[in-house]
């Protein structure tokens, strides 16, 4: 039996009333577990088994899956699942963490901050502008820190104008490039910096034009699509539909 707090990635319905549920653990990393009976209605577990929940697990480990002996909820991170913007964002960081790390392998570090994370998306109201953040420190987390503070080639401090390169590992200076990335401004790039060396509490507090915050934002979901060697995330996927749709009926 195994004691430990985990947070609810993804979740199937099983037969009548259970479900197979995707947790990021604190003491076991990503897990499977079994919750059943969790989807009849007087059931305990119904709302500490809910995507993006807090809970706390007693866990019995089985052949295949971890079993449920008692769970009790510590945050439901309700207000995530109410907005569509929230929620798309959070399927998006949820999706970043499920890729990201492999089975049964604890990191307190990343647990924290996507603890963190999910918290402060629930009450904060610019999904993206902690998305980004998100992003930058997981994929710092996970060795691969974008070279943001000089040429990944070169290593020179200053040129002319700049190109984003996933595949060069961060910012390319005007020798270096040729014209295959994406221009990144030195405003732009000053942000990014800012974002990896700030806290949440500190990221709360900056003013960045949405414009601006959405180019970033592409920039980095495509760095770590290229680190996690995919080529797309469902969830991104999923918000460029619902704005093609909004703009059709605009
Ligand atoms: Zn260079």
């Amino acid at each position: 039996m195994t004691k430990t707090q985990g947070i609810i990635l993804s979740g199937i319905k099983y037969k009548e009333s259970s479900k197979i549920l995707k947790v990021y653990t604190r003491d076991l990393g990503k897990i499977s577990v079994m919750a059943q009976g969790a989807l009849k209605p007087k059931s305990q577990n119904l709302s500490s088994t809910e995507i993006f929940t807090i809970s706390d697990f007693n866990l019995k480990k089985g052949r295949s899956f971890f079993y449920i002996e008692s769970c009790d909820l510590v945050h439901s991170n309700y207000s995530i699942r109410q907005d569509m913007d929230k929620m798309i964002i959070g399927f998006y960081i949820l999706e970043l963490i499920d890729k990201s790390l492999p089975e049964e392998e604890e990191n307190i570090i990343i647990y924290e901050l996507l603890l963190k994370t999910l918290m402060i998306l629930n009450t904060f109201n610019n999904p993206i502008l902690i998305s980004l953040g998100f992003g930058l420190k997981l994929a710092t987390f996970l060795g691969y820190r974008p070279v943001l503070t000089g040429c990944a080639i070169c290593d020179a401090t200053s040129s002319p104008s700049w190109e984003f390169h996933p595949d060069k590992g961060g910012i390319v200076c005007d020798a270096c490039s040729r014209g295959t990335g994406r221009k990144i401004s030195q405003g732009e790039i000053g942000i990014l910096n800012k974002l990896l060396l700030s806290t949440f509490e500190e990221i709360k507090t900056l003013n960045i034009q949405e414009e601006t915050l959405g180019k970033l934002h592409g920039l980095i979901s495509d760095y770590l699509l290229y680190n996690l060697d995919r080529r797309e995330f469902k969830s991104l996927s999923l918000l460029k539909q619902i704005e093609h749709l909004n703009g059709l009926n605009s």
